[in-house]
């Protein structure tokens, strides 16, 4: 019998368990099929305090399971597939193991949208890819044409950071001007490398007989004319949806699918509590992760506490 499981291994999870590890309550991390969780998929960040001349996301996560670990926080290499919330203790089904536990920390965070055209999947892992940082650097997109494909902070970073490799990062967004913070935008758009491509959609990606990405098919939107453009890979980064599936029915999710929270980090079942971007469309930043996994490993500290007198 576990005191508290913590599903997820981001800034939220490690820093619920850190918490709850300091309050002796021997933590159980699920990592799940991102150990480090998002962060691991960015260079550098800027903007995590102490680091005043940043740090590597990597980094930053293998420290902060350094620290969970060393009082006493266990990671295991699972997945969630199940969980019945529905009594305590609650029952949770990881890689076909049950894990009985007392309380539940939901960290799950917020996974890729995908654009939902032909080809997409089909090049999924052939050109079509949702993390520059991992994949930006493959011989395959070195000194060719690139399509980013969105407008926010996460399209902006990755055009920036591809302009390291491609020959030309097109920039394909759905509205006329960008949606990212403005220190981004102006980046991004001051970058010689990077052509913006406005009131723009792809409406497929080709090609799949050939078994890899050769082009895609735009569309502007406003006057509804459509043309093929040659890239050797398509960056997609349009957002993210939470990663929540597991809980539907077990508790309130909003319409999104974003865990909704109670009287701080508390969920519509007592005992289950959640941290970071899986309850988080706003702010959806590390530290806010790791702040809110704080406060869920206080929470469920005390309720534990509370019920034990
Ligand atoms: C390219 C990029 C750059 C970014 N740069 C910055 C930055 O510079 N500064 C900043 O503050 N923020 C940045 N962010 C945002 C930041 O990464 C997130 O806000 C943060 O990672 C959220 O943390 P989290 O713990 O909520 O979720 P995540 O980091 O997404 O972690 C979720 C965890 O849950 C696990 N999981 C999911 N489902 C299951 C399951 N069923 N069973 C078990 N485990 C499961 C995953 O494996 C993962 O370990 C960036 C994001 C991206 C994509």
């Amino acid at each position: 019998m576990e005191n508290v499981v913590i599903i997820g291994s981001g800034c939220a999870g490690w820093t619920a368990a850190l918490y709850t590890a300091r309050a002796n309550l021997q933590p159980l991390v699920l990592t799940g099929t991102q150990p480090g969780g998002l962060l691991t998929t960015t260079s550098i960040v800027e903007n995590f305090p102490g680091f005043p001349d940043g740090v590597n996301g990597c980094e930053l996560m293998t420290r902060m399971q350094k620290q969970a670990e060393r009082f006493g926080a266990r990671a295991s290499f699972g997945t969630l597939e199940e969980a019945d919330l529905s009594r305590r203790p609650f029952v949770l089904t990881v890689d076909g193991e049950k894990i009985e536990t007392e309380t539940v920390i939901i960290a799950t965070g917020a996974s890729h949208k995908h654009l939902g055209v032909p080809g997409e999947d089909l090049l999924e892992t052939k050109g079509v890819t949702y993390c520059a940082t991992c994949d930006g650097a493959l011989p395959v997109f070195r000194n060719q044409p690139l399509v980013v494909v969105g407008g926010g902070d996460s399209a902006c970073e990755e055009a920036l950071y591809l302009t390291r490799f491609g020959s030309i990062i097109y920039l394909v967004h759905r509205r006329d001007k960008l949606r990212a913070s403005k220190i981004m935008a102006d980046r991004a758009l001051a970058n010689p490398k990077i052509k913006p491509l406005w009131d723009s959609v792809v409406t497929e990606v080709l090609n799949p007989k050939q078994d890899k990405v050769t082009a895609v098919k735009l569309k502007n939107v406003k006057s509804g004319a459509e043309t093929i453009l040659d890239c050797a890979g398509v960056f997609v980064a349009i957002g993210h949806g939470p990663n929540t599936a597991v809980f539907k029915g077990q508790i309130d999710l909003d319409a999104n699918g974003y865990v909704v929270p109670r009287k701080g980090t508390m969920t519509s079942v007592p005992g289950v509590f959640v941290a970071g971007d899986c309850a988080d469309h706003v702010y959806r930043q590390a530290v806010t992760a790791a702040g809110s996994g704080c406060a869920a490993a206080i929470d469920a500290e005390r309720f534990l506490a509370a019920e034990n007198g």
